[in-house]
């Protein structure tokens, strides 16, 4: 699969998950699939940008 770098909707996606995955490395809470107040907003864009994504590549 190509990698499209320049699609913005994939370097959102790409920023959103990277913001996600380190604030979850950091927050015990949202590992245990409890999302802290300051966490919920970045899971949340993590969808979102995830599923425009996804939604682009049908
Ligand atoms: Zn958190």
């Amino acid at each position: 699969m190509t990698m499209p770098v320049s699609d913005p909707q994939f370097i959102a996606y790409m920023a959103a998950f990277r913001a996600a995955t380190e604030h979850t490395a950091a927050c015990e809470p949202c590992q245990d699939g409890q999302p802290c107040p300051v966490g919920d907003p970045i899971h949340r864009a993590f969808l979102t940008a995830k599923a425009a994504w996804e939604g682009e590549q049908k």
